[in-house]
């Protein structure tokens, strides 16, 4: 074995396939029973519905190195990813665009009326001083939308005063003064044709490859643990980087999500994929239908069954899955004496959502793995 990596998510499958495809024997460990780590999808049982198994998962990246990697195991449908939510019983369009702030207040602004009234709404607060995700919210849309869209909706899902959480969260969303509301301002969008663990088992096929599922890099019970590898072999690790060092630092507190999945006798339960729930008093953040991600395979999926998602989200334990990193002030000054550990130790590289304790979407996991390869592995 030239390398071991712990993880088969995105990262650690990319990694994997660059350097198998330069002729190095490479082994991939994961604790669970199926590769693809929260990316991994499974067809529902009675319905043949392929549902996201860690929540949903939109493929977007305007990277054309990116691009042109994950074509290669895959081709990609030509889904664009929509979201609406629902306020006081009102259903508005998202990302924030002119629609929705027209339908808000009532009204008909042009673009010029409408930014005129965020920018009065906004007054108190700059974008570019904004020192957190309430500060930067405001300044973008203004306190009444950001009041009924995201205050609630940021308080369910991260559990942690939004003064507390990094502007850069909110930076994910657009704010558009037209109409247009795709979710993404990506190149390129789209969702693997043949499903998601279609596409990761092609990345893993190759001779060099060896997958070994099941196998916890901390249970020194199982061979290629923790303690008989580092310093042996060249490994990189994707777990949570504050699991490796047994919490040394103390915990990064991480955001865990729970799924309520029910399969349902009506052909369609929301008309669309997924809908927001904006309010405090909903308990679940958001609902997935997964039939509408493949409008392509309507002969194939049932017209008259349908399969919904509640998704709720909750801090996580240390016997639950992390997803998301909550990166308050204090985790980040963890995250840097976290970064020093990793530095001392020989020939070990972290990288992914969790090594990292970064925020990364898909394709910005593939293009990492594809820079770690490149400038420091290769
Ligand atoms: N957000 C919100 N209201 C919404 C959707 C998003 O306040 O209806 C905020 C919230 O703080 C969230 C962030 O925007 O954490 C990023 O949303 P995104 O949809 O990118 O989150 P993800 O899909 O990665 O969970």
């Amino acid at each position: 074995m030239d390398l071991l990596i712990v993880g088969s998510g995105f990262f650690g499958l990319t990694i994997a396939e660059r350097a198998a495809a330069s002729g190095r024997k490479v082994t991939v460990i994961d604790r669970r029973h199926h590769i693809g780590g929260n990316a991994y999808s499974e067809d529902e049982e009675q319905t043949g519905i392929e549902v996201h198994r860690y929540g949903a998962h939109l493929f977007h990246t305007s990277n054309p190195t990116v691009w042109e990697y994950v074509n290669r195991f895959t081709t990609f449908t030509d889904y664009v990813h929509r979201v609406y939510t629902n306020h006081n019983g009102v259903v508005y369009p998202l990302p924030i665009n002119l629609g929705t702030i027209n339908q808000f207040f009532q009204a008909a602004y042009s673009p010029t009326e409408a930014r005129a009234l965020v920018h009065e709404l906004a007054g108190e607060f700059d974008a570019k001083d904004a020192a957190n995700l309430e500060e930067k919210a405001i300044a973008l849309i203004g306190r009444p939308l950001y009041e009924a869209f995201i205050r609630d909706y940021t308080a369910k899902q991260w559990q942690t005063d939004p003064k507390d959480l990094p502007a850069e969260v909110i930076s994910r969303l657009p704010v558009r003064y037209t109409y247009d509301n795709r979710y993404f301002n990506d190149t390129w969008e789209g969702l693997p044709t043949d499903g998601y663990t279609a596409w990761l088992e092609r990345m893993a096929d190759h001779p060099n490859i060896d997958v070994k599922l099941d196998t916890d890099f901390f249970d020194t019970a199982q061979p290629l643990n923790k303690a008989a590898t580092v310093g042996q072999v060249p490994i990189v690790y994707t777990g949570p980087v504050d699991r490796y060092f047994d919490y040394a630092e103390g915990a990064l507190s991480w955001r865990t999500l729970d799924f309520e999945e029910e399969v349902l006798d009506v052909g369609d339960y929301q008309g669309t994929s997924v809908m927001n729930y904006a309010d405090a008093g909903v308990p679940y953040t958001r609902v997935h239908e997964f039939k509408h991600f493949h409008p392509e395979r309507a002969d194939r999926y049932p017209a008259d069954r349908t399969v919904i998602m509640r998704e709720y989200s909750r801090f996580a334990t240390r016997d639950d899955e992390p997803y998301y990193p909550v990166n308050t002030p204090q985790d980040r000054a963890g995250l840097l004496a976290y970064r020093d550990l990793a530095k001392g130790e020989k020939d070990v590289q972290f990288g992914g959502r969790l090594g990292t304790y970064q925020y990364l979407d898909m394709h910005m996991a593939i293009g990492a793995a594809l820079s770690m390869w490149n400038n420091q592995l290769a």
